[in-house]
């Protein structure tokens, strides 16, 4: 018989979580304006707000965090992590900052200014945020299969060639600072890019005098994908990936929270001295000294290995591993999910898991509060109530997709848990239509709504 899978590594440590019951939730999520962010994790069985910082560190990166450095300059933490980014990525400079906004903050601070256009896949919120708070704009070229949910394309988060040559076309090379490549593409959901896309962006890049950077959050994830679908990488190890990738850019943004396996954390790396003399001032006025940038010194050691840890095959195979094996569950019982799987999340698509509730009730909410209610786990909406009101008419954008996210954090949660999410799932979708009501807001902020909205039921 062939033997079933099993993850790489044993449980040292244990963190209870609190089981309730249905009535419990129910006034919980009342008290709560329908509205997940604001219940206290003690309220949830199973979080699956976000992947980002949620992880669980292992013994080793326990052990850097006992041998911590603290002094101001020149910890030896930072030699450290800075010399593993070095070994990972190939970039000379290196930035420490306290995320992955900071570190958007600090370089697009220096490259980034009024009028330029800054061309990319799907720029994640924060990243569209830093851009567009400049008087810049995000240009999305991401192709367009990335926005099917029907449509099996194995790397959903790759650029779009011909839009980002009319993109080089119609403004001059000054007017586009850089482009940005997000890997793998969070806002396409955790989509990969393809290293031929990689190097032919690279190349587009290089024709036109522009520098590309990776949004790189989630590198080692992508360079897992890489490895299992892409010709010619079955046999490369993911550290060589990760190298091959990054050797087409010049430099990257990093939010450590997430395939640094830290909880709190991030930085810039770069191969240009004159870009990293740029940014260092900014560094110092928003972040840190330029040997911590808000990090504490156990918390970059803590880092260096766990990029170490995040870029081993045993490791990712096991992650997408748990996130298959939900995605192919819920498949298994007939539940409408976005394919092929992300590598950070699975994604339930609310048009066609509620269509009896109208658009304008907002259907993923809708799915998400019933998910806590049937059996204590926390999603997320990633749809009309994310995507917020037009600035100009105030009239709510519905976007093409209407999903509730399902993140898995790394190392966290086992089978049984994904067993258990798949089930609670299943007994919903049974009964949809009769049981799930819409929402209305009964109070939202003029802007980022979601994180606040009060909610009524109808
Ligand atoms: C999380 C994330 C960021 C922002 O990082 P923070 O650490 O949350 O500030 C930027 N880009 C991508 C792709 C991310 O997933």
């Amino acid at each position: 018989m062939k033997l079933p899978y099993a993850e790489p590594y044993k449980i040292k440590m244990v963190e209870p979580v609190k089981m309730s019951t249905r009535e419990e939730r129910e006034r919980w999520i009342k008290e709560a304006d329908y509205n997940l962010f604001n219940l206290s994790s003690d309220k949830v069985f199973i979080d699956l707000l976000t992947d980002s910082g949620t992880g669980a560190m292992s013994d080793r990166q326990w052990a850097e965090v006992m041998l911590g450095d603290e002094s101001y300059a020149g910890s030896r933490s930072f030699e450290k992590l800075k010399n593993n980014v070095f070994e990972l990525t190939g970039f000379d400079y290196f930035i420490p900052t306290h995320q992955g906004r900071a570190a958007e903050n600090v370089l697009f601070s220096h490259l980034v200014k009024e009028g330029h256009i800054v061309p990319g896949n799907s720029h994640f919120d924060t990243t569209k945020g830093h851009i567009e708070f400049r008087k810049a704009t995000a240009l999305d070229c991401t192709i367009d299969e990335a926005f099917d949910t029907s449509i099996y394309h194995p790397f959903k988060g790759n650029v779009d060639l011909d839009k980002l040559r009319n993109a080089f076309e119609e403004h001059t090379p000054e007017k586009i600072p850089f482009v940005i490549l997000t890997v793998t593409c969070n806002s396409a959901g955790g989509q990969p890019v393809s290293m031929e896309n990689i190097r032919l962006v690279s190349e587009m890049c290089n024709r036109y005098g522009v520098p590309l950077y990776f949004d790189a959050a989630r590198f080692a994830e992508n360079a897992y994908f890489i490895k299992e679908r892409e010709a010619g990488f079955e046999d490369k190890t993911i550290k060589e990936i990760v190298k091959q990738m990054f050797s087409y850019g010049d430099g990257m943004t990093m939010s450590a929270k997430k395939d640094g396996i830290v909880n709190m954390g991030g930085f810039i790396a770069l191969n240009n001295e004159e870009v990293y003399t740029g940014c260092i001032t900014f560094n110092i006025m928003y972040e840190g000294y330029i040997t911590y940038g808000g990090m504490s010194g156990r918390d970059m050691g803590a880092l260096a290995v766990g990029l170490m840890e995040a870029t081993e095959y045993e490791y990712l195979k096991s992650r997408v591993h748990q996130i298959e094996y939900l995605g192919n569950r819920l498949v298994d019982f007939g539940i409408p999910v976005q394919q092929p799987f992300g590598g950070h999340a699975v994604y339930l698509d609310a048009h066609k898991f509620v269509p009896g509730i109208p658009v304008e009730e907002y259907r993923a909410q809708s799915v998400a509060i019933e998910l806590y209610l049937e059996a204590g786990i926390r999603g997320v909406e990633i749809g009309t109530i994310l995507a917020d009101r037009d600035p100009e008419t105030r009239n709510n954008r519905y976007p093409k997709l209407e999903l509730v996210r399902l993140a898995i954090p790394r190392r966290t949660y086992t089978i049984s848990h994904m067993e258990y999410i798949a089930v609670a799932l299943k007994n919903i979708f049974d009964t949809r239509g009769e049981a799930i009501s819409g929402y209305n807001i009964e109070w939202e902020a003029p802007i980022m709504r979601h994180f606040t909205v009060k909610l009524k039921k109808k």
